[in-house]
């Protein structure tokens, strides 16, 4: 499964999040059992109104959403890079996920301790990426001592790596993270094969007190600016107030949610973005057993989508019958649909769109 790391300094909510985030989906899971991996990850339905619009259509039995996996990677203080505080089981963690969340605190309270003994959420951002950029700056050039000798003699590989090592390393001591470097296409994979910490994409989470809830406050407009700076995604949220929520049955959710001016809970808009960061999109399956949601990357094929449900599929994949949602909800479902000449067959080199309703057909 696709993984999203939960990190930033002690005290700024990490855990208080993450418990919010396993206690709702062990609670709106009752047919899909929440599992505990480890004790730090959390596996967690992403919130999708679609799917229900569809069940109710196909009469299914069942509604079953895709998931998405929340790492609460405790230990990050500065010098972690050095090996302070758990700094190597830290970088260790952080280096198994594919996209990183950082929570910065937006609250202020003086019962809790502030590792800096201050309140400032973006410095507290520099504090972190720092560490993970020293921690890329120190393996890179560890690594680049071997490459070198390597590269000298016949080894095309070696000098192709070398490149990007030497791009990465030009980045990172200017003081930028890797991800910033200018990379071609036909070097992504081996981009992404040298596994830094600061070319993952990141999310920022401003955690702000319960009273700022829906409006945020000074802290999580620093927050929201210095995100749009490096191109990236905030998302406002109480977690004691997420906190809370996750302890109430629907009902008393949603008063609650009334109350204090809230749409929906600040998780879903978290796990959706986690979900858009990692660049996937959700293709359905709908028929009176289940109406289900699927995870699939973003530019996927119809034969790697088909894989997701049984990997057979993908090298018996023959043919696949579309609908997109939005003809299959005004049409009224798949048949109606078909009636109209809207349903399309697509071969294998269709690229998935988001929402599409699919059907597979295999061969042997
Ligand atoms: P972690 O070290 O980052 O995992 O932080 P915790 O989740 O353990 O939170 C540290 C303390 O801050 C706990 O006492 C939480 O109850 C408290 N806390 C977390 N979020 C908020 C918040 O939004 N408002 C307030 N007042 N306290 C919070």
């Amino acid at each position: 499964g696709f993984k999203c790391g939960i990190v930033g300094l002690p005290n700024v909510g990490k855990s208080t999040l993450f418990n919010a985030l396993t206690k709702t989906a062990a609670a709106q899971a009752a047919n899909y059992p929440f599992c505990t991996i480890e004790p730090n990850v959390g596996d967690v339905a992403v919130p999708e109104p679609r799917l229900k619009m569809l069940a109710e259509i196909a009469n299914s039995a069942e509604i079953i959403p895709s998931r998405l996996q929340f790492v609460d990677i405790a230990g990050l203080v500065k010098g972690a890079s050095k090996g302070e505080g758990l700094g190597n089981q830290f970088l260790a963690n952080i280096r198994e996920v594919d996209a990183v969340a950082y929570v910065l605190r937006c609250f202020e309270d003086d019962d809790i301790t502030h590792v800096e003994g201050r309140i400032d959420p973006v410095a507290d951002f520099e504090t972190v990426e720092t560490e993970l950029m020293l921690a890329d700056l120190e393996s890179l050039e560890k690594r680049r001592v071997n490459l070198e000798k390597k590269a000298k003699g016949q080894d095309k590989e070696a000098k192709a790596t070398l490149l990007l090592v030497d791009r990465a390393l030009e980045q990172l001591r200017k003081g930028k993270p890797a991800r910033t470097a200018e990379i071609a296409p036909d070097e992504e994979k081996a981009w992404k094969g040298l596994q830094l910490l600061t070319t993952k994409p990141v999310l920022f989470v401003a955690n702000v007190d319960e009273a700022s809830a829906a409006e945020g406050n000074k802290y999580s407009d620093q927050v929201f600016e210095e995100a749009k700076k490096h191109g990236a995604k905030a998302v406002l949220i109480s977690a004691k107030i997420e906190a809370e929520l996750a302890a109430l049955d629907d009902e008393e959710a949603a008063e609650f949610l009334r109350e204090i001016g809230l749409e929906e809970p600040g998780l879903n808009r978290l796990i959706r973005a986690g979900y858009d960061l990692l660049g996937l999109h959700t293709y359905f399956t709908a028929g009176p057993k289940e109406a289900r949601a699927w995870t699939i990357r973003r530019g996927a094929l119809a034969p790697e989508a088909a894989g997701v449900i049984h990997t057979d599929f993908e090298k018996k994949f023959i043919r696949a019958e579309t609908i997109s949602f939005d003809d299959y909800v005004a049409l009224g479902g798949e048949t109606a649909a078909k009636e109209a000449g809207k349903q399309r067959i697509e071969g294998k080199d269709y690229v998935v769109q988001d929402g599409d309703v699919m059907h597979f057909r295999t061969g042997n």
